[in-house]
């Protein structure tokens, strides 16, 4: 076999020694030594630059060169030979520096033999052929552990690290020299630390193979999830430092957490329909594909008389039992129909369910299918509910309480209830909710003149035409009377309103033909608008009602907008000035008529005329409510005119007709007395209807004869020269001079209610009735107490000989007819 031999190149100027060591390599047995031999140092570089050389035996003392710098041009010269230095006894010194810059080894000159010279080269030979595999193979492991995607951590028995790998580098986001000594510790996310210590600690710090999941926290505070695994490095049998691998698994941990989020999604959607189908007034259960119940909600638990628990699993027909209420026959599962036709299942006519407990109750049902991911059915849902008469009858009450029994439309309940949800709906769509007012004109008119049956029927077709002038998500209310309110949900502008308002007024402007009779009803409508003008459902409402009745006050069958002028009370004045004066064109005022008694008899001697309004709009309307504005724009004038002819007649009549007539007391106001047509006006009525003057008597305040008392002084002459009595209203409330009382030409003194409601309670009262009944009867006057109304009253007015009253005790104030009765022939 041709095993390359070993060239030896011997450098010695020595030719004693040289041979010695040629004659020492060739006695070997072995693999030959290929010798060659050179004398000079020069002549050796020249040897070793060809190349070839495996052994270089060489002499530190030569002709052309000694010690270390001969050394080194060697070393230089050869580097992959190996160099052994000859040595001779005295050279130790330099020997050993050669041995250090380089030098396999050093021969002693003095000891070249056959016998170990050749064993000694063969082992240094050897021994650099181990080293360079070593070299290698530490080169190769370095490769192969930086290739590793796992990281590697090496550590020694104290714990510092003596190696890592490039991926450990990568995930811990720290170099070679940063890892070399650190503790595998220290890269560890804060938050796992103690975690990750306490495990370490449980594996016998890692005496044990130990394994965990944690998370590297970078210097850039990028995160890394790693599986780390670590086992001790044995030496032998003793454990020498612990080697780790960590895997990033940070793209699985964010699977991981994606699956956790949407796991968690799916248990709150679960938990919501749980909670929503347990909210719910139906029943539902669900079936499998072989009709098992899978669930079940309270309602479904309740109605069937089941617990979900027990209910479970087992067969529908026997939790959900339905017959045919008529027939008692079984009827159809609905669930199983649904899964076999694949589609829902309305309800069966008549139904009855029956509880476990026998109970049955009438229900109505539907069914459909439940389908999988893949569209396939897997089971089916039935819900119902109780449709008995108890429950029919609770929805019938509610529908009741919110809802207009004569029209069937929403009543003001709903309506606030639906108005306050507009307004909340407005604002988060940022639109505007109308609310509008509507009248009926004159309906309180048709009511009274047709009767109710046809007021009743006018209003079931006025709500139908309204419901049809706006959209069905919109609401027309019924307030009672011929009042509606209709609420615009959604309007993006003012203009809104005012089309379905032109609407309404264009649909009620055809007749209405009903009961024979051909109504024509015109509407007065007011509007407000949230937010604009109002700023929650009260003022809304309030702000609709005033900008009515503005629209009324303007003369009817129009709609007005709410403005921020149109103050109520003012509306009110207003509405009302313009009503009186349409009152006087058409005649609706009227006359009460209340007897003056006279006490100890119980003999009517007289009458109070008291006037009425009878308002087309708001029926019978006192004079508290209108006087005092008929007074401030004058209209009481007219008005005062026609009270007192209206009385005039209505006396003269009642002679005529044969009736045992009394005296009419008509009040007179300030403003009527100081006119300076009174007088003649008088006298022109008097004349007009022909009635004696003494059947009149005007009722005056104090205040308005002591106002101007010289003034007073004549028109009361003249009012007593025309035959006509007088009369002090509400005496004892105002100023009044004694000296003048005595001129004055007056009849009657009537002591105000206040004094008389005041004689069983004070003793004031008592005193100043008692007193007014004493000064009367010394001038000479009638005195007669007003507001009489309890038989105490009556006691003491005859005690204190006040010989006449009026008031409620003794009669009302009565229409004309009424009083008339009280007449005798
Ligand atoms: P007045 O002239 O003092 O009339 C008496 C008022 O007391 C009437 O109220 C009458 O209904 C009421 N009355 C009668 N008996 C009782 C009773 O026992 N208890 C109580 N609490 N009240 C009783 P009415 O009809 O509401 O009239 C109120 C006021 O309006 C009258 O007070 C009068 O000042 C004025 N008024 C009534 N009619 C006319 C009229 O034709 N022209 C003018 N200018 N004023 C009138
Ligand atoms: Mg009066
Ligand atoms: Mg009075």
């Amino acid at each position: 076999m041709g095993v390359q031999p070993t060239t030896v190149l011997i450098v010695e100027d020595d030719a004693t020694d040289a041979r010695l060591i040629r004659e020492a390599l060739a006695t070997t047995g072995g693999s030959p030594f290929h010798v060659e031999w050179v004398t000079q140092l020069t002549t050796a570089l020249e040897r070793l630059t060809r190349g070839n050389v495996d052994v270089v035996l060489l002499d530190l003392s030569l002709p052309d060169g000694q010690g270390i710098p001969a050394f080194d041009q060697v070393f230089q010269a050869a580097p992959n030979a190996l160099i052994l230095v000859l040595s001779a006894a005295n050279e130790e010194k330099t020997t050993r520096q050669a041995v250090q810059r380089g030098a396999q080894d050093y021969l002693a000159k003095a000891h070249v033999d056959a016998h170990w010279l050749p064993r000694a080269l063969r082992y240094v030979i050897e021994h650099k052929a181990t080293r360079g595999k070593l070299q290698d193979s530490e080169a190769s492991f370095r490769a192969m552990s930086d290739a590793s995607p796992l990281g590697i951590f090496v550590s020694d028995s104290q714990g510092s690290c003596t190696y890592t790998n490039a991926a450990y580098h990568k995930i811990s986001g720290l170099n070679f020299e940063q890892t070399l000594g650190s503790n595998w510790m220290t890269a560890i996310h804060p938050e796992d630390r103690a975690r990750v210590l306490a495990e370490w600690r449980a594996a016998a710090m890692g005496e044990e193979p130990f394994q965990t999941e944690y998370r590297f926290l970078q210097e850039n505070e990028n995160i890394v999830w790693t599986r780390v695994s670590s086992a001790p490095m044995l030496d032998g049998l003793h454990a020498n430092g612990r080697v780790k691998t960590v895997e990033d698994i940070s793209e699985r941990k964010a699977a991981e957490f994606k699956l956790l989020a949407v796991e968690e999604a799916l248990y709150d959607e679960k938990e919501r329909a749980q909670a929503t189908l347990n909210s719910i007034g139906d029943a539902v259960l669900s079936t499998d594909l072989l009709g098992n119940l899978t669930y079940m909600n309270l309602v479904a638990e309740t109605m069937t008389g089941w617990p979900y628990a027990a209910a479970l699993g087992r067969s529908l027909s026997e939790v959900f039992r339905i017959i045919n209420g008529t027939t008692r026959q079984a009827i159809a599962n609905p669930a199983q129909r649904a899964i076999k036709e694949n589609k829902t299942i309305g309800l069966a006519a008549d139904c009855v369910l029956i509880r476990r407990d026998g109970f049955e109750f009438a229900i109505e049902d539907s069914s459909a299918p439940i389908h999988n991911r893949d569209g396939r059915v897997s089971g089916a849902v039935i819900v119902f509910h109780d449709v008995s008469t108890a429950k029919s009858m609770a929805l019938k009450m509610t529908h009741i309480a919110q809802h207009d029994f004569l029209t069937g439309l929403p009543n003001r309940v709903l309506l606030t209830e639906r108005l306050s949800q507009a307004i909340l709906l407005a604002d988060r769509h940022r639109m505007q909710v109308a609310l509008l007012f509507l009248d009926l004109d004159n309906f309180k008119h048709i009511n009274d003149s047709l009767g109710h049956a046809i007021g009743d029927k006018l209003l079931e077709s006025v709500a139908e035409r309204l419901m049809s002038c706006v959209r069905t998500t919109d609401t027309v209310c019924r307030q009672g009377g011929g009042e509606f309110v209709i609420l615009l949900a959604e309007i993006e502008q003012q203009q809104d309103a005012a089309l379905i308002a032109e609407k309404l007024l264009a649909a009620s402007a055809l007749p209405y033909s009903i009961g024979g009779h051909e109504l024509h009803v015109t509407l007065s409508i007011g509007i407000s608008v949230y937010p604009d003008d109002s700023i929650n459902t009260d003022s809304v409402m309030q702000n609709a009602d005033t900008a009515m009745y503005h629209a009324k006050s303007i003369g009817r069958n129009n709609y007005q907008f709410f403005k921020a002028d149109m103050n109520t009370n003012a509306v009110r004045r207003l509405v009302i000035e313009n009503s009186l004066r349409r009152a006087l064109r058409q005649e609706e005022f009227l006359l009460h008529y209340q007897p003056q008694i006279d006490i100890a008899s119980g003999a009517m001697i007289g009458a109070e005329a008291l006037i009425r309004w009878q308002d087309p709009d708001l029926g019978l309307i006192q004079p508290t409510q209108f006087i005092s504005i008929a007074e401030e724009c004058g209209l009481i004038v007219p008005i005062g005119r026609w009270v007192l002819r209206e009385a005039c007649r209505q006396v003269k009549a009642w002679l005529d007709s044969g009736l045992h007539a009394v005296p009419v007391s008509v009040n007179v106001s300030a403003l009527e007395f100081r006119d300076k047509n009174f007088l003649s006006g008088l006298g022109a009525i008097l004349k007009e209807t022909g009635l004696a003057p003494h059947y009149l008597e005007l009722e005056l305040t104090e205040n308005i004869i002591m106002h101007d008392a010289k003034a007073s002084a004549s028109v009361l002459e003249a009012i007593k020269a025309m035959g006509v009595r007088l009369a002090i209203d509400d005496f004892g409330t105002g100023y009044s001079s004694l000296s003048y009382l005595q001129r004055f030409p007056i009849n009657t003194l009537k002591i105000d209610q206040s004094f008389v409601r005041d004689i069983a309670t004070n003793t004031y009262g008592a005193n100043i009735v008692s007193a007014v009944i004493g000064m009367g009867k010394s001038l000479g006057h009638r005195v007669i107490a007003e507001g009489v109304e309890t038989q105490e009253q009556v006691d003491f007015l005859q005690a204190s000989q006040c010989a006449q009253g009026q008031g409620f005790k003794f009669s009302l104030p009565l229409v004309a007819d009424a009083f008339a009765c009280l007449l005798t022939k």
